[in-house]
Parts: C-alpha cells; sequence; structure tokens
C-alpha cells in the first residue's frame, strides 16, 4: 500500500511547514480577513494559530502578499484578536515548541 503523505503547509510567520490541519488558512472575504475552515476556494494564507507567527506575517507584509491584496491596519487588527483568542483557547500542549 502506498504511504499516504500528510499535506503540509507552511506557516506564513515562522516559515515552517505543519500538518495542514494545524494550521489556520486567512482568506480575504467582502468583510475583511477571515479565518477559513479550509472549505472557502481562492486564495489562502496559511499561520500557526499564534499570535507570534501573526505578528510574524504581518512585519513581512506575508498576508497581503499572499492573499495578492492589500491588508488594512483594520483587518490586521481583526484578524490578530481572532487569532488571539484561538490561541489563548487553544490547548497549551497542543501548539508546536519553536524548533530551535
Ligand atoms: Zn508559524
Amino acid at each position: 500500500m502506498p504511504e499516504k503523505k500528510i499535506p503540509e503547509r507552511r506557516c506564513a510567520g515562522c516559515m515552517q511547514s505543519f500538518p495542514k490541519a494545524s494550521l489556520i488558512r486567512i482568506t480575504a472575504s467582502e468583510q475583511g480577513l477571515v479565518i477559513d475552515d479550509q472549505k472557502a476556494p481562492g486564495r489562502g494564507v496559511y499561520l500557526c494559530p499564534r499570535l507570534e507567527c501573526a505578528r510574524l506575517a504581518e512585519k513581512k507584509n506575508a498576508i497581503a502578499r499572499g492573499l495578492k491584496r492589500p491588508v488594512s491596519r483594520e483587518d490586521m487588527d481583526r484578524l490578530m484578536k481572532m487569532i488571539n483568542e484561538i490561541d489563548l483557547n487553544g490547548d497549551p500542549d497542543g501548539g508546536h515548541a519553536d524548533a530551535k
């Protein structure tokens, strides 16, 4: 039987690859940036559900680049808030330690 490869995506913040399911996907909607449940078609940017990675991505302008659209300050603030909530509610062991 062929081995099943777990699809991996790269976080736009820390630039490390992780199984797709452990990342969140950011897409642009008419309401601004949303955290997508990986079903919406179109462009998406993957991030670890950690504020740290969102900040890194913001610094590098990686979300705007990945989505190929400008991201406003308000959009980014909203996204940070959403990720912050996931980060706080997340399983403390569920995240990945920084691979150093
Ligand atoms: Zn990351």
